[in-house]
């Protein structure tokens, strides 16, 4: 396996009964990048990231993580990866503390104390807390720290700022930026799309157990339809415009204002509209989240 691809499954498939969970997953991601893995509710992200660590059995399909097999070498893929799985089961009876040393002693101590520490203070995490007075927020600090804490070349993130405030999310999202810096190679499943445009390399959608897109994440904000809002000085003919290969006229709000959606360059826009007197131009691109929606939306209608 070429050492600068960190994962790749090919053709995985798990049922559950009757549930294609996966129905085919074919995926590759590089060394050093954050990688999102997005789709609605129950489409198998959790599935997928489970196959990752032999956590489940897939059906059918390879999987390689780090260039081994994890059906082959269970213990070694997680001794070499963080996992925060989507629930985290935690001993009651313990406290924070506890449990982060507990985790730590899985993983033969490799994880440095001082660091363990100064994570969960940047959580804002409180290590003498009992693990049975943890609200649902500050138990997925625990799983985030115990993640982190032994500084893994491999992070395997399932939803890792679900239910967090605002700060710890930022915070969060800077701790995950610092362990690429390092050199971890990090793959996520998130729902929160501005997070994934902010922190991703490369995006996969999967839906229904398919992936349907992967996609470089700037790349696809760059491919994705955009507007133009262009205010001229006085009212003008603007069928030329519309006549435009890859541009549509949204909308005229007034005499003078037109709005405009442009599929690929702006270029043959500009140029055409350098012939008019225009008095203010302005760009839109669509966030993740308004391209992510078509593709949830079709999936949706699809299901119907
Ligand atoms: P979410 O975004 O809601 O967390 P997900 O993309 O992680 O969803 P999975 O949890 O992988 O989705 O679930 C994929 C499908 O498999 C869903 O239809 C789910 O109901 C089903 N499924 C998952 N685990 C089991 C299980 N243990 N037994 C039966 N069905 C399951």
């Amino acid at each position: 396996m070429d050492q600068n691809i960190v994962i790749t499954t090919q053709g995985l498939t798990k049922s559950y009964g009757h549930v294609h969970a996966l129905q085919g997953v074919t995926l590759e991601v590089r060394r050093g990048e954050v990688f999102g893995f997005l789709g609605p509710n129950g489409a198998g992200k959790t599935t997928a990231i489970r196959c990752l660590l032999d956590l489940i059995r897939p059906n059918g399909g390879t999987v390689r993580v780090l260039g081994l097999n994890p059906q082959a070498d269970p213990l070694a893929v997680r001794a070499r990866a963080g996992y925060l799985p989507g629930e985290l089961r935690l001993e009651d009876n313990m406290t924070v503390e506890g449990a982060l040393r507990f985790f730590n002693r899985l993983r033969n101590n490799k994880a440095e104390w001082n660091f363990t520490r100064r994570l969960a203070e940047r959580l804002d995490l409180d290590l003498k807390t009992p693990i049975k007075n943890l609200s649902k927020g500050n138990k997925q600090k625990v799983g985030l720290v115990q993640a982190l804490m032994h500084r893994p070349e491999l992070l395997l993130l399932d939803e890792p700022t679900l239910g967090l405030d605002p700060l710890i999310q930022q915070e969060t999202l800077r701790l995950i930026r610092e362990a690429k810096a390092e050199g971890a190679t990090v793959f996520l499943s998130s729902h929160i799309l501005s997070e994934v445009q902010e922190i991703t390399d490369h995006v996969a959608i999967i839906r229904q157990g398919l992936v349907v897109e992967v996609a470089e994440t700037a790349a696809l904000i760059n491919r994705a339809l955009r507007r133009a809002r262009v205010r001229f000085r006085q009212p003008v003919d603007s069928t030329a415009l519309a006549n435009l290969p890859g541009v549509k006229i949204l909308a005229r709000d007034d005499s003078t204002g037109v709005l405009i959606q442009v599929e690929g360059e702006m270029d043959s826009l500009i140029k055409t509209l350098a012939a008019y007197p225009v008095s203010d131009f302005e760009t839109e691109r669509p966030s993740l989240e308004e391209i992510f929606l078509t593709y949830y939306e079709s999936s949706r209608k699809e299901d119907k």
